[in-house]
């Protein structure tokens, strides 16, 4: 059994096919997702598919993109959403200087703000890092929050094992089926600080490249891990589930 730890599947893009969706992915073992949030309507939304399916669960969060256009009081908000039995984690939050939709500045107010609030009330961070290496490993740092993800991770292995030593794991997507930089990364570090997301509908692992991406194919990222690793498949199920169920520990909620 597998978890998909990082899928947008509240978007638009879903809306028409969400119950095959979901349906498909139980279809195909992977028995947990988590909804990511990345601004209030959207975290929002998250919670109400959780609500709707069990299999569903939330994060609530502002993510970088949106850092710009956050409302004063969502912090307010946010705090109000992690009440919810199914709601897992703060995310995603981070920094974004690829994009850098919104200014550099209020992109790292927001972050740190939200890490802040997630240390203060003892929960997971769900973080987005690209290009921006640096400041999210300060941030962390700082924030003295020792439990999250850097999702969809995208970098080296020295940063890697700096953000290991901070007490946060590491989710890969499909990327480490068509980038060849990432192998390094999942041979470097240990098993049990690893967990597998899709990040869908985007990047797509191979070899359903240049389509819509769907939790189910969370599978193929465990394959890849279990490939490089040389391992089984079974045993990266096993690993990242349990990794998963020991850092989001409301995924055990039923309600
Ligand atoms: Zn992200
Ligand atoms: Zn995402």
């Amino acid at each position: 059994m597998l978890i998909d730890t990082h899928a947008h599947i509240s978007y638009k893009d879903y809306s028409d096919r969400i119950e095959e969706v979901i349906q498909a992915a139980e279809d195909n073992g992977v028995e947990k997702i988590i909804s990511i949030g990345v601004d209030l309507p959207s975290s929002e939304e998250c919670l109400k598919l959780a609500e709707k399916y069990p299999s569903v669960f939330a994060t609530c969060g502002i993510h970088p993109h949106e850092a710009g256009k956050a409302p004063k009081r969502y912090l307010y908000e946010l705090e109000a959403f992690i009440q919810h039995p199914k709601m897992v984690a703060v995310g995603e939050i981070g920094l974004d200087y690829h994009y850098d939709f919104s200014d550099r500045k209020i992109q790292r107010r927001v972050y740190h703000e939200q890490l802040e609030m997630a240390t203060s009330l003892d929960f997971p961070a769900v973080v987005h890092c690209r290009e921006s290496d640096d400041d999210i490993l300060e941030g962390i740092q700082n924030s003295g929050l020792n439990q999250g993800v850097i999702h969809c991770f995208a970098s080296n292995v020295g940063f890697a094992q700096k953000i290991l030593e901070t007490g946060f794991h590491i989710s890969f997507t499909g990327m480490i089926t068509f980038i060849k930089e990432l192998e390094d990364v999942v041979k470097e570090i240990p098993l049990d600080r690893m967990m597998v997301e899709t990040d869908s509908p985007y990047l797509s692992p191979k070899p359903f490249r240049g389509k819509q991406n769907q939790p189910k194919n969370v599978l193929h990222v465990a394959e890849k891990v279990a490939e490089l690793k040389e391992i089984s498949l079974e045993e990266v199920a096993e690993s990242t589930t349990e990794t998963a169920h020991n850092l989001f520990t409301k995924l055990t909620s039923t309600s």
